[in-house]
């Protein structure tokens, strides 16, 4: 099925002031607001994570993809009017590079701020935060990403940890890539045998595939914050959750492992029960010994091999992976890992937290409708 993007001819114009679209009603009169209003979307930042949100709400049913705003004409910005997405130059960015490079603009950030209800901010790390007077003053509502601190929105959001937390919100920050891998793990895990601690060593990708700047090519840094940060930022989703973390980063650009050691308040039937818990709840997939699935080189292949060719979520792995045999359960005391690719786990949540935050679904309806759209496999 091809991106639906621009204008679509049902989409109803509302006032600015209009706080939500309201499609929580059950029944008949639900069904008819859903065909007509399709909430308006702009991307600003069209990167690792942009681009791929962007493609993420113009496949959903309910959401309308108005534009994507960047800097500077790339292959990125050429990718985007390749796709149908109208352009907008963002930042200190000048329409007449875009013009030199052939690639047509539909006018400034501040245009396609004019134009939508929701903006979801996919720039670097503290332009979010640099950004948020822009879409304050233009009235939208913001989704930021996790490279930018907590308190840049109103609540921190993962969609199995807290997903009612983001009702009604004016923005909201969507957790980093190893927040989120946790949280939705803890999240599983709490809710059926609490948590007494969690421990969990990250072991962290030093760069993503497409940045050729960033290493260590070779050797393993460790990260001498101890607890590493993202034990708080977990909290920022699951207060409660008495966690702590470490952290490495290593030469690889592929996913990063989690190594969790979980002291549990009740003790789970066996490895098994744990492990179909997992398998029960969305966004996880797990890797049966038989599979060869040994290390994060062929989960990714795996993902490669799973859209293949398909007009679908391009080699990404928007779940949680597990290996089976990398679960080990003594008495109270869970020992598993989880590999979590960094350049797309995050794109899902991005979409639940424009639900969330407009009150559009509950959390298992948007999470479900998320995911079918994205062509992530439902829960056996
Ligand atoms: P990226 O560098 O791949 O993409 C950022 C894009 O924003 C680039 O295209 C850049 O040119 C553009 N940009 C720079 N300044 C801009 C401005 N003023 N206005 C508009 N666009 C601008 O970065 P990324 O990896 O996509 O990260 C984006 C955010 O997502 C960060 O907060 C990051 O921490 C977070 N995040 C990244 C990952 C990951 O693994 N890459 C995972 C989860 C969350």
């Amino acid at each position: 099925m091809p991106p639906r993007t621009g204008r679509r001819g049902f989409s109803l114009r509302r006032p600015r002031s209009s706080p939500s679209v309201g499609l929580i009603s059950p029944g008949p009169v639900r069904r008819v607001v859903e065909v007509l209003v399709a909430v308006r979307i702009g991307v600003n930042g069209f990167g690792t994570i942009g681009k791929r949100i962007a493609d993420a709400v113009a496949r959903q049913p309910d959401l309308q993809l108005v534009g994507v705003a960047k800097t500077r004409p790339s292959f990125e910005a050429r990718r985007a009017v390749a796709r149908g997405y109208p352009l907008y130059v963002a930042g200190d960015g000048r329409p007449e590079s875009f013009a030199a490079a052939g690639l047509p603009v539909a006018g400034r950030l501040a245009d396609l701020l004019g134009k939508v209800d929701v903006i979801l901010d996919a720039t670097p790390e503290d332009v979010g935060r640099a950004n948020r007077p822009l879409y304050e003053a233009a009235g939208v509502r913001a989704i930021f990403q996790g490279g930018e601190e907590a308190d840049v929105a109103e609540a921190s959001f993962c969609a199995l940890a807290n997903f009612d937390q983001g009702r009604g919100r004016r923005s909201l920050r969507v957790v980093s890539c190893n927040t989120t891998g946790i949280a939705r793990a803890a999240a599983v895990v709490l809710r059926r045998w609490g948590v007494e601690t969690w421990e969990a060593t990250l072991v962290r990708r030093a760069a993503d595939p497409g940045d050729a700047k960033r290493g260590p090519i070779d050797g393993i840094v460790p990260t001498f914050e101890m607890p590493s940060h993202h034990g708080p930022d977990v909290r920022t989703v699951l207060p409660d959750l008495a966690i702590a973390t470490t952290a490495v980063v290593v030469p690889t650009t592929l996913m990063h492992v989690h190594v969790n050691h979980v002291r549990l308040a009740r003790a789970p039937g066996g490895a098994a029960e744990v492990l179909d818990a997992f398998r029960a709840s969305p966004r996880f997939h797990l890797f049966a010994p038989w599979e060869g699935v040994d290390a994060t080189p062929q989960v990714m292949e795996y993902a490669r091999d799973r859209s293949g060719g398909k007009d679908g979520p391009g080699g990404d792995l928007m779940e949680n992976a597990i290996w089976e045999r990398g679960l080990r359960l003594d008495g109270r005391d869970l020992r598993f890992f989880q590999a979590i690719h960094q350049e797309s786990i995050v794109v899902p949540e991005n979409i639940d937290a424009v639900r969330a935050m407009l009150g559009l679904a509950d959390g298992p309806t948007s999470i479900a409708t998320t995911d079918r759209a994205l062509g992530i496999p439902a829960p056996r």
